[in-house]
């Protein structure tokens, strides 16, 4: 069958060919080990699972230090284009241009095909070194907001026309002089949250939450202080939730208005009602308890909604948890457009790059997390079991093979070899 595009459906629902055109981007340091890796247990596995049925057409586009050092070009507007126009990529970890006009690469992918949630599974697997007493209560799918926040890049420099032109407009206009401690020497930072982002992004969870039928999604925030931009992502998320998810969910929102009219004790009953009744429950918690919380109680937490700096921290935080670095996946996606962009959460490790020792486990997940997006979860669980039988079985990379007794350390592509011998 000749290879075809990955299209929106009318519907909302992606439409997969057997043999999709899939663009990569290896990356760069230890990209090409990792990608090689990853990509030989992905085609391994459908192969297993669809007999020749199904197979990934893999089409490479240019990013990173390998695209300026062919093109002159850190992101070529064509890998851009081809991005956009097959759907569904993936992508090896890319060195950040220092001193150039790109603040970052994977931050003009999220804002060029407008992706707006940031996924990052949180999961164990059995044998993994972890910091934490009860790592197999970790299991957590966060959408991290990935367009708004103080990461919009509007900032000020100390000492530049424009400080000077905002400070004034604050002190003379908004009349919030009294509020900048050290006027004179202050850069700006401005934070834009707005209902239509948050809302999409919360959106999303819940779907995501129905869809896999999981119990409940959190939203974190920072509202106690922040109020009209954390605290109305909170208050928008229980609003939409009750709006368009109508019976499939309650709130929190709802409990404290049953508590306020009802007293607390029959607000409780009705939340013990809507849990025993399968009711997916939305709730919200702090930011900074939360980052307690996922250590002190992660098993209280299925899916998390937050915006963009708070998801930053809890991201990583939450992988530290389950083995950090080397084995976190993630994607970035539109589900409007379809657009998705995985990738390894990693950087490029440039020490290590060309040595065939890093894991290459976080670039692999997130490949498992494509096979999901595209519906082909047969060959995704398959890898994930594979992949899991093989750390049981301590044949590891160095990272893990540092904090395990009795291991076998083999290299990346050994590793891959080993996955693949473990599909069943
Ligand atoms: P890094 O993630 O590249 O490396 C930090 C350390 O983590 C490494 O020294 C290594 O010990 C460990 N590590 C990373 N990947 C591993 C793997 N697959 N297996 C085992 N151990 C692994 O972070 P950094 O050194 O801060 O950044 C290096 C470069 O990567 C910078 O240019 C940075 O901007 C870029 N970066 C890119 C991405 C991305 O493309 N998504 C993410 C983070 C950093």
């Amino acid at each position: 069958m000749p290879a075809s595009k990955v299209v929106m459906g009318p519907d909302g629902h992606l439409i997969v060919p057997d043999n999709p055109v899939i663009p990569f981007i290896e990356g760069d340091g230890i990209g090409p080990d990792v990608w090689s890796a990853s990509k030989l247990v992905l085609d391994a596995a459908v192969e297993h699972i669809y007999s020749g049925k199904r197979k990934i057409e893999w089409l490479e586009i240019l990013a990173g230090e390998k695209a300026f050092n062919e093109t002159g070009d850190w992101l070529p507007a064509e890998s851009l284009d081809i991005a956009r126009e097959y759907l569904v990529s993936i992508k090896g970890p890319l060195t950040t241009p220092v001193g150039g006009g790109i603040r970052s690469l994977n931050v003009a992918l999220r804002q060029e095909l407008d992706l707006y949630v940031c996924l990052r599974p949180v999961k164990w697997y059995k044998g993994v070194p972890s910091p934490v007493v009860h790592p197999e209560n970790v299991n957590m799918v966060i959408f991290r907001e990935n367009t708004e926040d103080i990461y919009a890049g509007i900032e000020f420099a100390m000492g530049t026309p424009e400080a000077e032109k905002l400070l004034h407009f604050l002190v003379n206009d908004l009349h919030a002089g009294k509020k900048i401690r050290f006027p004179e020497t202050s850069a700006f930072g401005i934070k834009p949250v707005s209902k239509e982002g948050s809302e999409r992004l919360i959106r999303a969870a819940i779907k995501y939450a129905l869809e896999h039928n999981l119990p409940s999604v959190t939203i974190v925030h920072k509202g106690n202080i922040m109020k009209y931009t954390e605290g109305a992502f909170k208050l928008w998320g229980y609003a939409l939730a009750e709006r368009e998810f109508g019976d499939k969910v309650y709130t929190w929102g709802q409990w404290e208005n049953a508590r306020k009219t009802q007293g607390e004790d029959a607000a409780n009953a009705r939340l013990k009602r809507a849990e025993s009744q399968g009711k997916l429950i939305i709730k919200d918690v702090i930011a900074d308890n939360f980052l307690q919380q996922i250590l002190l109680s992660p098993g209280d937490y299925s899916v998390v909604a937050t915006l963009n700096l708070n998801g930053d921290y809890i991201s990583d935080a939450a992988a530290a948890s389950v083995g950090g670095i080397g084995i976190a996946p993630g994607a970035n996606i539109n589900y409007i457009t379809g657009h998705a962009v995985f990738e390894a959460t990693h950087g490029t490790a440039p020490r290590f790059a060309n040595t065939n020792t890093m894991n290459p486990s976080s670039l692999l997940l997130s490949g498992v997390m494509m096979l999901e997006y595209l519906g082909w979860t047969e060959a995704a669980e398959c890898i994930e079991e594979a992949l899991a039988t093989t750390i049981k079985r301590k044949r590891v990379t160095i990272d893990f093979y540092n904090l395990m007794h009795d291991a076998t350390l083999l290299k990346t592509s050994e590793f891959a070899q080993e996955i693949i011998k473990n599909l069943v």
